[in-house]
């Protein structure tokens, strides 16, 4: 069978509803830009208190481990206590990561949040979100802004810097720009996410129904009513990427709870310097990070240092545990036989993850994200962040019920 990717071989990441890397806190669905694809309403005035979110801090701790917990929303840097949230989810043991478009960043509010426990950020910069003075920007362009903030943490020191794109159908041919920005800065960036852009399409042949009854999606932030593609799948992703980097080779995934064999978080580590990516870890590493961290810290890896991050060269030391590993190794040492003054450069770990967010499956079912980090807390229950709306607007889920072409 000619697939891009075969997920028997690759490692199925431990995650689960109660014990995973993540977890999602929205403080706030307050923001300053309107992005297209985001899940969530805007509301000015959607800070919650500091109360509300110690108690969603505590509902996770009472019902989920998890190493990390992305600060979203919204954009988190609009609430006005968020210091003191990064410092709430600190002081309970979990390292807080802010997941904003980065708009409200400045260096002092950084130093704050940097002294408040941070660990890490994750930028939302992508072509689709209407940003002030940067409308019509490509997503090469954007690359700029990326830097930016990127070098904005370096300066801090110690953050780990991410960023991530929605990716468009007119947008998927940037994605290898971008991976290539990322190996230009593999020193100062550590993570690429790339979202396929998800929606839910609100027109002929597509009904939904909560608890027997058909509902009006029109509050919901994701439906839309224009005929847009929204079955961008990660493997879409995978060859676009390989179109630049052709051995580019994910090691590890989640799968869909419809469907075994896709990849709805799929994991690419690969090491190298700005001018050479050397290789690609393979499933035995992603397996021994997940389950040594597990082991002696009680939880699934979220977010590695970025001092373990420029650790490349101790970590081909592992070669002889795992076939990705092996292969870098063995590029690296032909890369220094070449061109000795290699050597002296230090070996950069860069992860690229690819998220393919629910499906429509024929029958009208959800395929979601088996083992989802992204859960947050709705009414003191653990639940999809990326559908919440409907809980907001409905009191639960909506069921789609797709109408058949009339030929079948
Ligand atoms: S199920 Fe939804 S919230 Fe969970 S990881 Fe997938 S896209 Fe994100």
């Amino acid at each position: 069978m000619d697939r891009v990717l075969d997920h028997t071989t690759l490692y199925r990441l431990p995650w689960t509803l109660p014990d995973n890397a993540i977890s999602w806190l929205e403080p706030t669905s307050s923001c300053n830009l309107y992005c297209d694809g985001c899940y969530r309403k805007n509301d000015p005035k959607g800070h919650k208190s500091l109360e509300e979110v110690r108690r969603e801090l505590e509902t996770f701790k009472s019902l989920r481990k998890a190493d990390g917990v992305s600060i979203a929303g919204g954009d988190p840097l609009t609430h006005p206590e968020i210091e003191k949230i990064v410092a709430m989810v600190a002081e309970m043991g979990q390292k807080p990561i802010i997941n904003t478009n980065g708009l409200a960043l400045t260096m002092e509010k950084l130093k704050a949040l940097k002294s408040a426990g941070v660990v890490g950020f994750t930028f939302h910069i992508d072509s689709g979100q209407n940003r002030p003075h940067m409308k019509g920007k490509t997503e090469t362009e954007l690359n700029e802004l990326r830097l930016k903030y990127a070098r904005m943490l370096a300066e801090v020191g110690d953050i780990s810097c991410a960023f991530n794109a929605t990716v468009y159908e007119h947008t998927l041919k940037d994605v290898p720009e971008i991976v290539s920005w990322g190996q230009e800065h593999i020193d100062i960036v550590h993570i690429l996410v790339f979202i396929a852009y998800r929606a839910a399409p609100v027109y002929k042949g597509y009904d939904y129904f909560v608890g027997g009854k058909k509902v009006d999606m029109g509050p919901i932030a994701y439906a839309i009513q224009e005929d847009r593609k929204t079955s961008i799948m990660s493997t879409d992703i995978v060859t676009e990427i390989r179109k630049k980097y052709p051995d580019f080779q994910p090691s590890a995934y989640l799968n869909g709870t419809e469907r075994p064999d896709h990849f709805k978080w799929l994991l690419t580590m690969r090491i190298g310097t700005k001018e050479k990516i050397y290789g690609y870890t393979g499933p035995k590493f992603m397996e021994m990070g997940q389950t040594l961290h597990h082991l002696f810290r009680g939880s699934y890896l979220a977010y590695t240092t970025t001092k373990t991050l420029r650790r490349g060269k101790s970590m081909l030391m592992l070669s002889p545990l795992d076939g990705g590993l092996a292969k870098a190794a063995s590029a690296y040492l032909h890369g220094v036989m070449r061109s000795p003054g290699q050597l002296f450069k230090r070996l950069h770990m860069q992860s690229v993850m690819i998220i393919q967010p629910a499906d429509f499956m024929d029958n009208g079912t959800l395929s979601m994200c088996d083992g989802c980090p992204d859960i947050t807390v709705y009414d003191g229950k653990l639940v999809w962040s990326c559908r919440m709306e409907e809980l907001i607007n409905f009191g639960d889920w909506i069921r789609p019920v797709i109408a058949k072409p009339e030929h079948q």
